[in-house]
């Protein structure tokens, strides 16, 4: 049985991790839960999986439903006694300082945000030993599940793909007329609102490239990134052979949520198993950065 603290329980990857713990009863428990200031949501959440520490980062709002405040408490939720293993799904990268207590406490640490590793990739990967920090990043859990058995001075390349997002084939003139909620629209994922504008330039595949070159101890001219709309190939490994395996599913990050909780142990998860019935034409094309590109 993991014990398990989710700091931003209330968000996109917050509630599914709960899906994925609701399905495991007998291997997951929730022993802390926090948000920043959806106190209501927070208390449901609390009222069904009874964790016995809740933190709240607003402090008003910790106040009236007695939960631990601000960052002492995300810190304290992430370092106590009764907890194994934390999610980290909080927006940005307030998360820094969790992950780098919840490691050096011991614990093992599912990180979804990845900006605590393009922000502080240096402090965290040597806490990070052995294998105690594990994505849940779609592409960097593929990237995971493709080097298991695998020798990783064999890899060539890693190959993250992008759904190109919603404004994929534009023009940067077009571009320039773009509304919020045109970037919010997210072709094939649903997330929360800083990742889905992020995707929607493509900043969110630099931060992911980042992010691989810390998790794998890889320079980022050996990180490709293609573009690839249907989002079901989450990301492959090239060997010094030639040989490319990837991870494919369809685009839930339950999958890759479960993995990073339960890994390498597959059992039966909430998402939906995919078939290449489902999908059988599968497109790439290369990252158009003439127009994805910051303004000179
Ligand atoms: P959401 O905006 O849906 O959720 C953010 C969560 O963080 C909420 O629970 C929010 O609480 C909480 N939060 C925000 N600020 C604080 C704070 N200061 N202290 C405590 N809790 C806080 O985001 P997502 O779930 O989409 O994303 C979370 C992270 O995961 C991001 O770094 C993102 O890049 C990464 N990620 C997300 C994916 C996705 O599919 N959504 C995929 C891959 C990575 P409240 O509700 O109270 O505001
Ligand atoms: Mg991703």
């Amino acid at each position: 049985m993991k014990r398990v603290a989710i700091l931003g329980s209330t968000g996109s990857i917050g509630t599914q991790a709960l899906d994925v713990v609701r399905m495991h009863p007998e291997a997951l428990r929730v022993t802390g839960l926090a948000a920043h200031s959806n106190g209501g949501l927070l208390q449901e959440q609390a009222a069904e999986f009874s964790p016995k520490h809740l933190g709240m980062y607003n402090a008003d709002v910790a106040s009236q439903i007695g939960a631990l405040a601000g960052m002492d408490g995300l810190i304290e939720i992430a370092t106590c006694e009764d907890v194994d293993l934390v999610v980290v799904s909080v927006s940005g990268m307030i998360g820094l300082r969790p992950t780098i207590a919840a490691l050096d406490a011991g614990k093992v640490v599912a990180l979804a945000s990845k900006e605590v590793l393009v922000a502080g990739g240096s402090i965290v990967m040597p806490k990070a030993t052995p294998n105690r920090l594990r994505p849940i990043d779609s592409e960097h859990s593929a990237v995971l599940q493709c080097l298991q058995g695998e020798r990783p001075d064999q890899v060539n390349q890693i190959i993250l793909t992008a759904s190109g997002g919603p404004f994929k084939g534009w023009s940067r003139e077009r571009l320039e007329t773009v509304t919020v909620e045109q970037a919010l629209n997210h072709p094939t994922w649903c997330m929360g609102g800083k990742i889905t504008i992020d995707s929607a330039t493509l900043m969110n595949k630099g931060l992911e490239l980042i992010e691989a070159c810390w998790l794998f101890d890889i320079s980022p001219d050996r990180v490709q990134i293609i573009v690839h709309p249907e989002s079901i190939i989450h990301s492959m490994v090239k060997f010094d052979d030639g040989s490319v395996i990837g991870q494919l599913g369809h685009p839930d990050m339950k999958l890759p949520i479960q993995y990073a909780l339960l890994g390498p142990e597959r059992i039966t998860s909430p998402s939906k198993p995919w078939s290449p019935i489902d999908t059988p034409n599968l497109t790439f094309e290369p990252l158009d950065e003439v127009t994805f590109t910051l303004p000179s």
